[in-house]
This record gives structure tokens, sequence and C-alpha cells, in this order.
């Protein structure tokens, strides 16, 4: 148990002159309220507030952070009032305290919105004054360090918080050691079973491992001093939750993980910070991607540092850190070892810059409206590089953060884009909308099948993939325009009693040229496309034969009489030969009939489709793909039609409105009714009529029944 001396000792190590009064009181203060009370370890309660502002004086904090900590839990388990703290300790200890108590009154719940909103009154708390979230801190560290006398449900809920809440908070603080202890301890609550085998494997490894630590720090050592480098070299074990992450995260077992250890190096200045990068990447080959200059760009939390990984003495992994004195003392403390014990002196511009990571903070809770998106925010890379990738023969290749398998892909070849089927990354499977990562092994896997879709567009990143993909989309529409405009022309020809093969094998290319095309083909997809009509192809060739004096029996030129095709009629629409899927077809939205006035649309390689010349989605289509065309009669054909009817809201309006349908001899494929709130109902039916002049006896038959308000003929967009 932690006594009041080693708080106070503690404090004198890093302020000699204090006046520690304040402290001193606060203490008996503290000791008084709890008086009685017991932690469920058994200990006196006292020992907790003492082992929490211990932990506050080792971060060498100022003295209301100490002596709120020795009072953070008295308003709210005992019968103190704010009011007497403030009294006794002054507005800044009672401001700190009121402010861990409710951070501490705060429920959270399990579902990530609850817990954003938590995060953002947190920060919102911390926002009035950071040592809030000190002291909480601190508070939530003791706690876990004590959590196995919690039962167990709690203890879940805890650590469960722990990782998700406060690991984080302490990481954004760039207090390391604090997030590194706060996730082993939560991990080990949560897993007991995967935290111990991995320690103990961990052990072991290290333990094996000892003499290549020291091996690999004596020829850093050896080397700097050849360059005249004065250093300090760390080889430090990575935390067991990171080393548990990373093997999540790759799938791989712990024998794969060869950055067990981090080194790191110390020097003074950070022009020897560079040098010293220098002579390691000489030493050892540095992998791609992995080098970070964090002394250029700090982290948000002020970390700064040389990141970078190389390949080893002995073939393996090492990450290596490279810093100053001053950089390093940062990195484990967090901002608050430069700013909260100069409080009250003058701030420089560069401690002012200090600020810039809390601000940044707040504009983001502010700015985002989606929890969900403050968590991500909160735990962003600020500083995003490029991605490196690896092919499985480990050639390098670079891409834009972002960029997917596809990219990858076609970064290798164009066939092998084009046939991409899927993606091993790192030995697994993944969806072709995974997003590269630094270091990434990828295997891409094709079929000849498979070939591109609009919808690689929306997930290349680099403007080769997404080039190379709109070329193949374009030769592909190509193809189909051409087979499609063939078999128009063929049609055509057909129905003017002329050979359509003879015409290509002999006249074809002087009528091209007569339509300005350079060869017979693009003459084709432009009435695949919609440009020129069949017609006119066949006009241009009977003008020419008329020239050279054969005139051939023509008798009745008219437009295309292309008949729409239904369920009951295959037969009689356009079919494509050898491709299903080209065919005129009604449009599912104006639903025509026979008699409406009608345009036809060429999509894009799905055939004619047929609109109400009314319907509104047509403005929306490109106007050269229009094409005319004509109903032709056919009176054994029936086509469905939508109606809307609204009606007084009164009883047997559906029975009423069905037998007057079936009067005008009309069949009802589906009825519906919607109920509105208003005095009315509304009906849709979808009815079949033989056209347009049916349709209109329909609608007068529906008109004349009692209680009919309106109908209208639907169409959806
Ligand atoms: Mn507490």
């Amino acid at each position: 148990m932690i006594r009041i001396n080693d708080i106070l000792d503690q404090i004198h190590s890093y302020m000699p002159d204090a006046d520690t009064t304040m402290v001193e009181k606060a203490y008996v203060y503290s000791a008084k309220v709890h008086a009685g009370q017991k932690r469920l370890s058994g200990e006196p309660y006292l020992s907790h507030p003492l082992a929490v502002a211990f932990i506050l004086a080792q971060q060498r904090l100022d003295l209301a952070s100490i002596t709120a900590g020795l009072l953070h839990d008295s308003v709210e388990d005992t019968l103190a009032t704010m009011e007497e703290l403030e009294d006794m300790f002054g507005k800044d200890v009672a401001r700190i305290v009121d402010g861990v108590t409710k951070i501490s009154q705060i429920e959270f719940q399990s579902k990530i919105q609850k817990q954003a909103e938590n995060i953002r009154k947190m920060i919102l708390a911390m926002s009035k004054d950071i040592r809030v979230l000190l002291v909480k801190l601190a508070d939530r560290l003791h706690n876990m360090r004590t959590l196995q006398y919690q039962k167990e449900y709690k203890r879940i809920k805890i650590a469960r918080e722990t990782l998700d809440i406060y690991a984080p908070l302490a990481s954004r603080l760039g207090i390391d050691w604090m997030k590194r202890e706060l996730e082993d301890l939560a991990f080990s609550f949560l897993y007991p079973e995967e935290y111990n085998e991995l320690k103990q494997e961990v052990e072991t490894r290290l333990g094996e491992r000892k003499a290549y630590v020291e091996e690999v720090k004596e020829i850093i050592s050896k080397k700097m001093a050849e360059f005249s480098l004065s250093c300090r070299v760390l080889g430090r074990p990575k935390h067991i939750y990171s080393i548990f992450r990373k093997m999540r995260r790759q799938n791989v077992t712990i024998d794969e993980i060869y950055d067990l250890i981090a080194f790191r190096i110390i020097l003074k200045s950070v022009t020897e910070c560079y040098e010293a990068l220098g002579i390691i990447h000489s030493l050892w080959k540095p992998v791609p991607g992995r080098f970070k200059d964090y002394i250029s760009l700090p982290k948000a939390n002020m970390y700064q540092s040389l990141h970078t990984t190389v390949i080893g003495p002995y073939g393996e992994r090492m990450e290596i850190q490279i810093r100053t004195e001053e950089m390093d003392k940062t990195a484990s403390e967090g901002i608050a070892a430069h700013w909260l014990y100069k409080e009250g002196r003058i701030i420089s511009k560069d401690q002012a810059r200090q600020f810039d990571w809390l601000k940044r903070l707040m504009e983001w809770q502010k700015e985002l409206e989606d929890p969900r998106e403050f968590l991500e925010s909160v735990r962003m890379d600020l500083f995003p590089d490029e991605v490196y990738a690896l092919t499985p023969n480990g050639e390098i290749k670079e891409f834009p953060v972002g960029a997917t398998p596809i990219d990858f892909a076609y970064a290798i070849h164009t066939e092998v884009g084009h046939h991409c089927a899927g993606a091993k990354v790192n030995g697994k499977m993944v969806p072709l909308k995974y997003q590269l990562q630094n270091g990434d092994v990828v295997q891409i896997i094709t079929s000849k099948h498979h070939v591109p879709s609009r919808d690689w567009l929306k997930i290349a990143k680099t403007s080769k993939a997404r080039a190379r993909i709109r070329q193949w989309i374009k030769t592909e529409e190509r193809g189909k325009s051409l087979a499609l405009g063939k078999d128009l022309c063929s049609r055509e020809f057909k129905k003017h009693r002329i050979n359509f093969n003879d015409f290509i094998k002999t006249d074809a290319e002087k009528v091209a040229s007569g339509l300005s095309f350079k060869t017979v083909d693009d003459m084709l997809i432009a009435v695949g496309y919609g440009k020129i009509s069949p017609l006119q192809v066949v006009k241009r060739y009977l003008k020419i034969k008329h020239e050279e004096g054969v005139d051939l029996k023509d008798t009745d030129i008219v437009d295309i009489q292309s008949r729409p095709k239904t369920r009951k009629t295959s037969k009689e629409g356009i079919l494509i030969h050898g491709h299903d899927d080209i065919m005129i077809h009604l449009a599912k939205c104006c639903m025509p009939v026979p008699g409406d006035e009608v345009v036809g649309y060429i999509t894009r390689g799905r055939g004619v489709t047929i609109h109400r010349e009314n319907c509104p989605n047509i403005a929306a289509l490109e106007p050269d793909r229009k094409v005319e065309v004509a109903w032709t009669t056919d009176k054994d054909v029936n086509y469905p039609v939508k109606l809307n009817v609204i009606t007084a809201d009164q009883k047997g309006m559906l029975a009423a409105v069905s037998n007057a349908i079936s009067a005008a001899e009309a069949n009802i494929l589906e009825a519906n009714v919607v109920t509105t709130p208003d005095q009315s109902a509304h009906f849709t039916f979808v009815a079949e009529v033989r056209d347009s002049a049916h349709l209109k006896k329909v609608f007068s038959g529906i008109k004349q029944v009692g209680g009919v308000m309106r109908v209208s003929r639907q169409t959806s967009r």
C-alpha cells in the first residue's frame, strides 16, 4: 500500500521547493471521509486514492492534480460536498474532482453509439481542464490493477470499456506506458487463457532471443561509435496486446511475428537522428513503406521519432525507432511532461503547439454527426502515406492510399486486371474492395470468364486501372452494338426482300462511305447505337442500285415496325441472334400499351426499351440513342398497365372498382390497398388491356363507380 510519504517524496523529486500543505491536508480529509470503508480486496478504501495520487505524482503532475487524486472519490462515495471541497482546497481542485465525479457517473453502454457519445462528454469535460482526464485515467489504471477482486461480469465490462475508451484516450494524450499497461491489463481480464498462453510464449522466445537482442544492440552501438555518435540503445519487447492484435489481424502465429522486440536508439540532436537513420539503412536493408518520419511531422499527441523496419542480421524484420532524449521523454510521458507542471508560467510558441491536438479533437467531435465516425477519427492516422504492397515474388508496387486488389492487378498487367476474379492478401482471400495496407503480399486470382464491370470504376483508385476498365467497357459495348446493328439491318433488309449477306459482300462498303462511315462495321455500330436507322441504310442501298440502273421492287418503305414483346408473344419481338439479352421490352416505369405514343431507347447491351413519350424518365436518356418505333396491331396480345384509383373511404370500394374493371373486359393481375389518413382510400391495380382505346374504356368504367374520386395511370421513376 502506498503511504502519503511516498507521494510527498515523489513530488519533491521533481519539485524540490514545493509546498505540499494542501496535499497533506487532502490526505487527512480523505482518510476522515473514507474512514471505515473497505475495498473489495479487503484493504482500507484510502489505499485507492493514495495509489491514484501516487500515479499522478509519478507523471510529475502539479499539486492540484495530486490533491484532486486524493479527493476524487470523496464526493461520490461519502458525505463530503463540492462546496466543502471548494472552501478547503480552492476552485481548481474542486473543479477537477467535480469533472472526475461526472465522468464516473456516466453509464457506459456496450453499443458503439453510446460509447462515442460518452467519449464526447468526456472530451468536453477534459476540454475545460485536461487534468480531469489525467486523474480519471490514473483512477482507471489503479482499478484495472486491482480488477481481480471484482465480480466476473463487472470485470468484463470494465476491461472492455478500458480497451475501447481509456486506452485510446491515454494514447491520444501520448502517455504510451499507460496505454500499454491498460491494454495488457484489459486483455488479461477479457481473454485470460489467450493472455497467459501468449505471455508464456513471448517470455520463452525472449529468453531464447536474449543473446540475439544483445548482439543487435552491440552491432548498433559499435556502428554509431564508428561515426562518433554517442547513443543509448534499447531493445524492448512489444506489449502482449499489440502482439495479440497483430496475430489476429494478420492471422499469423507467434513464430511468424519477427519484430517481437522494438529497438530504440536515443541520441542528442535531431541531426544525429537522421545521421543514425542513414547508418542503419546502410547496415541493413530497409523494408519499403515502413519508414515514418514523425520528427518533421509529429503525431497529434506530440509524439516525435523516426521509425523504420529493416531486414536484420539473420534475415528477420526488425523495427527500429530513432529519437532524441527529449522526444523519448515525451513519448513515454505525453504532453503532461511538458505542460502541466509548468502551469502558471508563460507559454512559449512551442508549447502552444501542444494545444493543437486538443483543438483538433474538439473540432472533430463538433463536426461529426455519426458517433462511429468520431471513433474512427480518434483512431485515425494523421499522416497517411503511400501504400506499398508486394507481389508473391517480392516485387514492390506503390499505390495511393485506398488502392484495392483491382489496382494491384492492373499494375501487374492489363490482362491480369481484365480477368481479375479475386485476391489473396497475406495468404487470405479478401474482397475486391479491400484496401491495401503497407507490406501486404498480394496474389491476384484470374479467371478467363471474369471480365470488368462498371462497378470496378467505383473500386479502382489508380488512373491506370480506371482508364483500362473504361477502355474495356467501351470495346465491349462496341461489340454488342455491332451485333445489334447487324441484326437490325438484316431484319430491315429482309423486310424489303433483299439478301443482307449478299449486301455485306457486295455493296456494303459503298453504302457505308456514302453515309460517311470509314468501315462497314462503323456503320453497323452506328445502327446499333441508334445514331442512324437501318432504314437509312436500305434507302442508301436502293439509291445506289437505282443509280446503277437496277430497280429493286420495293413497295412500302415505312419506319421500323417493331412490335414490343410480351410474355405471351416472345416470338414476335426483336430477338438478336445468339443474344438473348438483346431484345425489345416494355419499360416497367410507364408500362406502354398499343395506341400510346411511344419512343424506343437503345440501352447499352440490353436491347431496346419502349417508353411512353411522356414518361418522365426519357428526359434523362441520351438523345442519340432514341429510336422511332411504332406499334403493329395484334388483337390477341394483352399488355399490363398500372392504375391508381382514389375513392372515398367507404365499404365495398375495392369490390366495386374491381367489378368495373372486369366489366370493361380487362383482366386484373394485382390489386393493392393503401389507406390514407384523410377521408380517402387509395388502390393500385395492375390490369391487362389490349391498347389505349381499351384502357380508355376501363377508365370510364371505373369513373362511373360511385365514390371514385380520381383515376390515373401510374408512372414510376
Ligand atoms: Mn476511484
